[in-house]
């Protein structure tokens, strides 16, 4: 299979997936997880572009977005050392380790906090480790605030994230742990280009 028909394949098998759950998001995660398991098995499509690591912060490479902006398709980038703050999603969304390791640290907000205000006690509910191939699952259903970094000391991660938005577009939440202080912020994207996964003539080239 020519390398970049992994991410093709993958973005078509996930639109019949969107069209078919219509919103059910306990089918997104078992089928969507699948998909997302048989993409990152294979680590040898991703662009070096797109898995360029910053020594000023991770990185995230926007891969596709679906046009109705249903689900989007992000390369994260971390070098050694390398973490988020603690933030939530508002969305559903997977993790999928393609390359190195990832270190997941759940949060819960304490249940005394009002909606909207901007202080909240949180409160330390676990951490797992993700090795290569592992996926991930957050969203406000399930548990959604979390902090995630790069496991490995010594060498870059590259971890693949399907979200249920556009979620470089979405206003979502930061959380200071000592103050308590939740600030929105809308993450964007670290790229202008997407990768062209639509080019066909190589595969097609070897059959004339
Ligand atoms: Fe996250």
């Amino acid at each position: 299979m020519e390398n970049s028909a992994r991410l093709r394949e993958f973005i078509q098998s996930f639109t019949h997936l969107i069209e078919q759950a219509d919103n059910y998001e306990e089918r997104i995660f078992v089928e969507g997880k699948n998909l997302l398991s048989e993409l990152i098995r294979h680590d040898d499509w991703l662009p070096e572009e797109f898995a360029k690591p910053s020594v000023e912060r991770y990185q995230q490479y926007l891969l596709y977005c679906d046009p109705l902006e249903r689900f989007s398709v992000v390369s994260f980038v971390w070098a050694p050392g390398q973490t988020t703050p603690v933030h939530d999603h508002t969305v559903w969304g997977m993790v999928g380790v393609m390359r190195g390791a990832e270190l997941c640290e759940e949060y819960q907000l304490c249940a005394e906090h009002q909606r909207d205000s901007a202080t909240a006690g949180l409160r330390a509910i676990g951490s797992h480790h993700l090795p290569t191939g592992s996926v991930d699952l957050v969203s406000p259903r399930i548990g959604d605030i979390h902090k995630v970094s790069n496991a490995l000391k010594d060498r870059v991660s590259i971890s693949i994230h399907v979200y249920g938005a556009n979620i470089g577009a979405v206003k979502r939440y930061v959380y200071d742990l000592h103050s308590g202080q939740i600030k929105p912020f809308i993450s964007g994207y670290s790229s202008k280009v997407i990768p062209n996964i639509w080019d066909c003539s190589t595969a097609q080239a070897s059959t004339y």
